[in-house]
């Protein structure tokens, strides 16, 4: 596995995260394919088997425990990380429905960014002192055009506020982590998949699972002179 790169993504038993694993498995990673539900983490390794090398690492992103227990084995396994795809993702909280602003609760918010923030800050730290450990480390935070203002992204359809806003705060998160590993090898990049046909809106997306995911495996690839803490959808600069 010397020659081999090493990535890992979380949330990625279905949708634009399992699209991500494929890509990046028929590149030549080695792919921890990351997902709480250990049923379906395998049933999504199972089925991307003829892709590459993928193999599922039980993960819930919001239990600190589960997290420590997917570090201690990708380390043991294989030592070192060189990619990091933190795609897991909800858009709204369990049981919860739309709401506009003046009739959310502070809980239903937290429920949200426990999820879309402060588990990706979980996960990172975790994984950095094995990201360190590649020459080229990379962490890809799986964002939404929504959570920018800059581009009018968060009033696209109908607006909302606690997912637009967890996003916008995952956008400052990839900023202060570029910063602060900026005198490092790690790049720290935010991709933005566009509206893509999955579970997380019925299906009613426009592009694939594979279309959404090329951005996300776009950056994960980034050669050193690449960009870092930057958002981009497709080739495009995101002014969040
Ligand atoms: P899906 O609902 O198809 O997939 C979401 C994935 O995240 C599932 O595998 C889900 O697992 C997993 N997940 C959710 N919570 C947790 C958790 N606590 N621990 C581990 N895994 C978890 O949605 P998408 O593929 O569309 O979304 C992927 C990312 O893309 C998200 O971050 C989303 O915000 C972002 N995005 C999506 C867009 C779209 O148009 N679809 C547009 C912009 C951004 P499980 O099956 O167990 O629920």
């Amino acid at each position: 596995l010397a020659d081999k790169k090493i990535a890992f993504v979380t949330g990625a038993n279905k949708g634009i995260g399992k699209a991500i694993v494929k890509g990046l498995a028929r590149d030549g990673y080695v792919v921890y394919l990351g997902a709480r539900g250990v049923e379906r983490g395998r049933a999504a390794a199972a089925e991307l088997a003829g892709d590459g090398t993928v193999r599922f690492v039980q993960l819930d992103v919001t239990d600190p425990a589960s997290v420590l227990a997917a570090k201690e084995t990708i380390e043991t396994e294989v030592g070192r990380l060189d990619v990091l795809v933190n795609n897991a993702g909800i858009s709204s909280a369990p049981g919860s429905r739309f709401r506009s602003p003046i009739e959310e609760s502070a809980d239903n918010l937290r429920g949200v960014y426990e999820t879309n923030v402060f588990a990706v800050v979980t996960v990172t730290n975790v994984f950095i002192p094995l990201l360190l450990r590649s020459n080229a480390g990379r962490i890809v935070n799986v964002t939404s055009k929504r959570g920018s203002i800059g581009e009018d992204g968060a009033w696209v359809g109908r607006p909302n506020m606690t997912y637009s806003t967890s996003k916008t705060a995952l956008n400052a998160i990839t900023v202060h982590y570029a910063r602060s590993l900026a005198e490092t090898p790690i790049k720290v990049n935010g991709a933005a998949p566009g509206h893509v046909a999955t579970d997380f809106n019925g299906f009613r997306g426009t592009r694939t699972p594979e279309q959404g995911a090329l951005v996300a495996i776009r950056l994960a690839q980034l050669e050193s002179d690449g960009p870092t803490g930057l958002v981009f959808e497709d080739d495009v600069q995101l002014a969040w």
